[in-house]
């Protein structure tokens, strides 16, 4: 078979040298598009592959119709809202993502955020402890979990809420089992968010709800900017001037919450997942699922059955 690595923005060379390696353990030919800058390379590469791995690259039905021979996209990766999975699956091709492999890397990441926002963005003013202070975690999947994880070593005392996640599951974590996204708000002081972005979830975080946030409450978003609602957020942060943003996702209203100065912090660009280890075990897992694909078919890690 054929595995072509698609990547805008590349895996690490080390990854790479150990995705080339698992995938012709197996028997198969390795593909390489890196750094491609126009759609007719992506259209040109998958046009006899059988496989595909990416990274945020937008898999469309145009890419798809190009490639008559593709059975699977793994995105290695846990967010894969850039793939088109719903036509993937009416022309019968497996997605999957490779879920756990960054979460480590987003949640130390989260604890680095909220350090930064209780120490006033290290002006040089006093600031605040974790310790001790509730933290809300909207969704406990592998971010979420990794996040509960990190914080109790930071004394915090640790809540969630999940939509399809069982309180037994949550509670047996250490960590208590909230009934709805409204109580976690109103009761935590620091609410990170850990959703997917879905037709559900996106544009949930609005005015409404983290208005539910106590005096000095703070919002994390590791998630995907579509989950806020920008202009609801923006228009409670002006009211309250007690509330704080930090996020590795820049909002499209960036430079307006920028105005809000010292209560919002956004990192360059996304860089939840920019760890050399999450890049590694990511793209090494992808290589593994799809030798495990056509191995014995499994699809353990599909996302669009
Ligand atoms: P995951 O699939 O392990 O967990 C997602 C959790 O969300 C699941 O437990 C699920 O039950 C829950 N959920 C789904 N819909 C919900 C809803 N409407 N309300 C409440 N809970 C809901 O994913 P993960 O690895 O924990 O990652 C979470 C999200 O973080 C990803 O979907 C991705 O968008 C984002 N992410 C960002 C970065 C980054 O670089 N910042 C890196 C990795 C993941």
């Amino acid at each position: 078979m054929r595995v072509l690595v698609a990547t805008e923005k590349p895996f690490a060379a080390n990854a790479v040298k150990a995705i080339k390696e698992e995938i012709e353990k197996a028997g198969h030919e390795l593909v390489l598009l890196e750094k491609y800058t126009e759609l007719a390379q992506l259209l040109d590469a998958v046009k006899d592959v059988e496989a595909m791995i990416v990274r945020s690259d937008k898999i469309t039905p145009e890419i798809m119709d190009a490639a008559p021979k593709l059975k699977i996209i793994v995105r290695a990766g846990a967010g894969y809202d850039s793939i088109d999975t719903a036509y993937a699956k009416e022309k019968g091709i497996i997605v999957e993502n490779t879920p756990g492999q960054n979460a480590n890397a987003v949640a130390e990441l989260v604890l680095g955020l909220l350090v930064y926002a209780v120490r006033a963005f290290y002006n040089g003013k006093s600031g605040s402890e974790l310790i001790g202070k509730k933290l809300g975690l909207l969704a406990f999947g592998n971010v979420g979990r990794n996040v509960a994880r990190i914080a109790k070593g930071f004394g915090m005392d640790v809540y969630a809420y999940d939509a399809f996640c069982p309180a037994n599951v949550i509670e047996e974590a250490g960590v208590h089992a909230v009934a709805s996204q409204e109580a976690l708000f109103e009761l935590c002081n620091i609410v990170s968010l850990h959703i997917p972005a879905t037709p559900e979830t996106k544009q949930s975080i609005n005015y409404a709800l983290v208005n539910r946030l106590p005096k000095g409450g703070i919002l994390v978003n590791t998630a995907r900017k579509e989950v806020i609602n920008e202009p609801e957020l923006l228009k409670l942060m002006t009211e309250r001037e007690d509330l704080k943003f930090v996020t590795d996702i820049k909002p499209d209203a960036d430079a307006d919450f920028a105005k809000l100065e010292g209560r919002y912090f956004s990192t360059p660009k996304k860089m939840g997942a920019q760890t050399a280890e999450a890049n590694f075990n990511a793209g090494l897992a992808a290589a593994k699922q799809i030798n495990a694909y056509f191995a014995d078919g499994c699809t353990k890690f599909q996302v669009n059955k």
